[in-house]
Parts: C-alpha cells; structure tokens; sequence
C-alpha cells in the first residue's frame, strides 16, 4: 500500500528538466527552494541528485542488496521497483516505514550500542541528511553502519555543508528554538564544514580502507539542471576499483 500524495501547500509550480526518477517535467517550489519537489513522485532535487548519482556508479543492477535509512518518497518507490526483495528499508521511528513496500524493514537506533546490524551483508548503504540528526558522535555511527557493506560495497550518502568548519552539540538541554538557531532545524544537532568534512573524510578512509569521492562531479552539467540543487553526494568505495563501476568514477 502506498502513502497518499501529499504536496507541501507553498509554492510555485513550473517546468523545468526532468525529474530523473519518473520522468515528469514539473516542480514545485519550496520555501527559498525553487523546483524543490517533483510533482508526480514527490523527490526533493537532492533526492533526485542521489538518483542520478546512482545510475552514474552503475549501482542500480537488479539482484543487489540495499540497505537504504529514512528513505524519501520517490526514490523509496523506484528503488524497491529495481531491487524487489533485495531492498530494505531502515528507521530509528517505525512509524516512518509505515505505508510503502520493502523486501524488509530495520528498526535502527544509530546511536545505541554497536551490533544492531548483520556485518558484511550489503552491497549499497544508501543515507541522505541522516547524520546531522544524530544526538551522537555522528563518525562512529558511520563506521558502525559501514561494517554492514560486503568488502566490495558502495556507501553512499549526502550531509548538509555550510561554511567551512562544522559545528556541533549533543547537549538535550538545548531547546528547539537554539537548534534552529545554531543548526538550522529543531532536530538537526550539527552542521558539517568543508574543511572539518576534508580531514574527516581522510580520516574514515584511513579507518576503513576506502576512498571517499565527490560523486555530484562525475554527474554532467545538464543532468545536475534536473536535480536543481546545490546539494552534495558523496560515495565511499573500496580502494581497489570496483569491477561495475565506470572506470572514469575511481580515483587514481
Ligand atoms: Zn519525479
């Protein structure tokens, strides 16, 4: 069964591109956002972005496993169209896996204790502005949730960046109100910065032996029109170049 289409009430509606997800050639604007939302599957633009940085890594073959968190409306519905019972879906609130179909369902608490998922299981972990929701040391939740990729597995995922130095509290005395003052949204509890993410990326890939890659470059000019963001899409690989990967996508 699936969730009604519901649109955000702002907004302008106007065409432009298309959506690469379903096709459709409409968008609604949302808040500061032009083209934020596609009318037909409801993917906001960096959704769309994540879609087409999907296709670009070759990771869209049928028959893989896919572990993917807080999934978005239209992705959700495509991904589980290409990967059947393969694709399982994961929340820390089961109410927000209510409605859509999945080959499975993971209640996940990214911030408790380690082991709360199978290691080694997975060939693409997919998470898009995830991490700025966690009241945790965000770095070993990412970590954790990485050890549930096959040796050979994509980590793809996408943070919201601003300035170039992250600012972070955990601190639950802090009220929505400074939330939103401090990082943007009343659950949000960092914001990421360039140069903090830099030497952080560098660090993950020392700790787990992979290469972090700018995935949005290898997405051409004219595709990016169609996901109308300025949003970032980041993908860890394996050091060693993965067979079903374009060539032009790895790192020498
Ligand atoms: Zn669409």
């Amino acid at each position: 069964m699936n969730t009604p289409r519901m649109l955000p009430p702002r907004g302008q509606i106007r065409a432009g591109g298309q959506c690469p997800i379903c096709g459709h050639e409409t968008f609604q604007d949302y808040r500061e956002r032009q083209y934020e939302y596609c009318v037909s599957c409801r993917a906001k633009a960096r959704t769309r972005l994540t879609y087409l940085v999907l296709e670009k890594l070759g990771l869209l073959s049928p028959g893989a496993k896919v572990l993917h968190f807080a999934p978005e409306p239209g992705l959700r519905q495509r991904l589980y169209e290409i990967f059947g019972e393969g694709y399982i879906v994961a929340d820390y609130d089961p109410k927000k896996l209510d409605g859509f179909n999945a080959g499975g369902k993971e209640i996940v608490d990214l911030c408790s204790p380690p082991g709360h998922l199978t290691n080694s299981t997975f060939d693409l972990l997919l998470h898009s502005h995830v991490l700025e929701h966690l009241p945790c040391n965000w770095a070993l939740a990412f970590m954790e949730i990485h050890k549930a990729l096959k040796p050979n597995g994509v980590h793809v995922f996408s943070v919201p960046m601003s300035a170039e130095w992250s600012r972070d509290d955990v601190d639950p005395g802090l009220s929505d109100e400074e939330r939103t003052a401090r990082f943007g949204r009343p659950g949000h509890y960092r914001k990421f910065g360039r140069q903090d993410f830099r030497n952080e990326a560098q660090k993950l890939n020392h700790l787990l032996g992979t290469q972090m890659i700018d995935a949005k470059k290898f997405i051409p000019k004219e595709l990016q029109y169609a996901a109308h963001t300025s949003g970032n899409v980041f993908a860890l690989t394996p050091r060693q170049p993965v067979g079903y990967m374009p060539d032009a996508v790895h790192i020498k």
